[in-house]
C-alpha cells in the first residue's frame, strides 16, 4: 500500500465502544516474521511460538498485509476489550468473533465496513487472501514449537546435485521414530540449530519445506525430506547439511495451511519452481503416484536451475514417467547458450498450458526465489492475451477459490 498515506487510526475507534482488532491466525502462519518486518508502527513481535499485534501499536496501515505469503496476516474480531499480547502468545487458534449482540450491529457493519475497505486496497494486486484448495485435506499445524520441540534423527544425508555442481543441495531425511508428526505435501517444518547468535541469543528458527508425501519419505515411514542448499555462511543450512547419521535435530511446526496438495484425482496441478523450491513438488508428485495411479488429472512442473548439474533430483525426475508429470526444464547458465528462465520457457509451450487455464480444475503453485515472481506473472497474462483470457480476472478468481498458491522467499 504505497499510494497512500498510511490510515493513522481506526475507522471507528470511541474509546468506549466496539474496537476491530487485527490479529494473525497461529494455525496458518509459517513463522517468516516478513510481517514483522513491514510493520511501520513496531506493533507485530514474535516469541518462540506465536507473531502477535500490539492493539495499542497498530494504526490499521495495513502494509503488512500484501507481502504474507499465507494469508494469516488476515484476521480481524471485533473486540469490547482488545486480546492482550500474553492472551496472543499463547494461543493455538484465533478465538472465535463473539457475538455482542443486536445492539452492536451496526457498529459492527460499521467497523466491518471500513476495515474491509482498506484490505481491498492492500489485497488489490496480490490477488486477494490465499486458501487452502478445496479437496485438500485439514493439516495439523504448530503442534511442536521452540520451546517443545520434537526431536528427529537423521536417516540420511545425501548430495543431490553433481560433484561437479557449485550448488551443494542436499536431501535429508530425518526420522520422528515414536513422535506422532503429521504432515501434508506442501507443509514445512521449522529448524532450530544449536547454539547461540552473537548477541547470546538463540538462533532463529529456519523454515523447510517438506520433500516427501504425507506417508513417509518411504511408505508408511514415519519420517519427512528436506531439500536444502549449503548457502555461505548460512548457520542453518550448513548446520543441516553437515549432519550425520544418527544425530538428533530439533524440529518445529508442522507450519502452513493453504499450500497444499489438492486431492482432487482430477485437479491439473501447474508447478512452477526454482532450484530448491521444486521441495514440495517432489512431494506433490511422489503423493499422485502412491495415492492416485491414473488420475485424470495432469501435473506439470516448471524448474528453473543454473544448469543439469545444478538442479536438484535432475537424474531421478528424468525417470519419472510422462504419464505421471510432464517436465519442462529451463536453465540460465549453460555455455553457449542463451539464459533461460521457468518464466522463458512457458511462454515456449503456452500452446499446451493456455487451454489448463481454463479448466476450474487447474491450480498453479509457485515456489522459489521471490525474483520469479513477477516474471511468471507476466507469463502468465501473455499466454492468457494469447487466449483471450483476461489473467487480471483469472488470477484473483484462482487465489479466491484456492487455486493460486505462491511460495517464494
Ligand atoms: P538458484 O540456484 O539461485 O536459482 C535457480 C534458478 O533460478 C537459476 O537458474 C537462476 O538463474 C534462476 N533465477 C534467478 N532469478 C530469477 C528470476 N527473476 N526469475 C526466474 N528465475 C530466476 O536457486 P536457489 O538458491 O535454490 O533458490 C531457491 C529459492 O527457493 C530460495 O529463495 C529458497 O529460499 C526458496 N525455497 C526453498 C525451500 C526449501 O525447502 N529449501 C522451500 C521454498 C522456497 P541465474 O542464473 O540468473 O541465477
Amino acid at each position: 500500500m504505497n499510494d497512500s498515506a498510511p490510515i493513522k487510526t481506526a475507522p471507528a475507534k470511541p474509546e468506549s465502544a466496539l474496537k476491530k482488532q487485527h490479529l494473525i491466525d497461529p494455525e496458518i502462519c509459517i513463522r517468516c516474521y516478513t510481517c514483522e518486518s513491514m510493520c511501520t508502527p513496531g506493533a507485530i513481535s514474535h516469541d518462540d511460538l506465536n507473531v502477535v499485534v500490539d492493539f495499542a501499536k497498530c494504526n490499521y496501515c495495513m502494509d503488512c498485509i500484501s507481502p504474507c505469503p499465507t494469508g494469516s496476516i488476515d484476521v480481524w474480531r471485533i473486540v469490547d476489550a482488545p486480546y492482550s499480547l500474553a492472551e496472543q502468545l499463547t494461543w493455538t487458534e484465533v478465538p472465535a468473533q463473539v457475538d455482542f449482540g443486536e445492539a452492536a450491529s451496526a457498529i459492527t457493519e460499521s467497523l466491518d465496513a471500513d476495515v474491509g475497505a482498506l484490505l481491498e486496497k492492500a489485497h488489490s494486486g496480490t490477488g486477494g487472501k490465499p486458501i487452502a484448495p478445496a479437496s485438500a485435506s485439514k493439516p495439523s499445524v504448530n503442534l511442536f514449537s521452540r520451546a517443545k520441540p520434537a526431536i528427529a534423527t537423521v536417516q540420511g544425508n545425501f548430495r543431490i546435485t553433481a560433484a561437479s555442481a557449485e550448488n551443494d543441495v542436499r536431501h535429508i531425511v530425518l526420522s520422528f521414530g515414536d513422535t506422532v508428526f503429521p504432515v501434508l505435501e506442501g507443509q514445512s517444518i521449522g529448524i532450530i540449530a544449536p547454539g547461540t547468535r552473537s548477541d547470546g541469543r538463540p538462533h532463529d528458527l529456519r523454515l523447510y519445506s517438506i520433500a516427501s508425501a504425507r506417508d513417509g519419505e518411504k511408505r508408511n515411514a514415519n519420517n519427512v525430506s528436506l531439500t536444502i542448499k549449503r548457502v555461505d555462511g548460512g548457520v542453518a543450512s550448513n548446520y543441516m547439511c553437515d549432519l550425520k547419521v544418527g544425530d538428533k535435530v530439533h524440529v518445529t511446526g508442522p507450519f502452513g495451511a493453504t499450500f497444499l496438495m489438492p486431492n482432487d484425482a482430477a485437479a491439473n496441478v501447474i508447478m512452477i519452481c526454482t532450484g530448491t523450491g521444486s521441495a514440495p513438488f517432489r512431494a506433490f508428485t511422489e503423493r499422485r503416484r502412491r495415492a492416485m495411479q491414473n488420475a485424470p488429472g495432469k501435473l506439470v512442473m516448471f524448474f528453473g536451475a543454473r544448469a543439469p548439474e545444478e538442479l536438484p533430483y535432475f537424474g531421478p525426475l528424468q525417470k519419472v514417467p510422462e504419464s505421471l508429470l510432464k517436465t519442462h526444464f529451463a536453465f540460465s547458465r549453460i555455455p553457449n547458450q542463451p539464459k533461460e528462465y521457468v518464466q522463458d520457457r512457458m511462454r515456449k509451450v503456452a500452446s499446451s498450458i493456455a487451454p489448463m487455464l481454463l479448466s476450474s480444475s487447474t491450480h498453479i503453485f509457485i515456489c522459489g526465489l521471490k525474483g520469479m515472481e513477477a516474471g511468471v506473472d507476466e507469463a502468465l497474462a501473455d499466454m492468457c492475451r494469447a487466449n483471450s483470457l483476461d489473467w487480471t480476472k483469472l488470477k484473483p478468481d484462482m487465489r479466491s477459490q484456492g487455486r493460486y498458491h505462491v511460495e517464494t522467499y
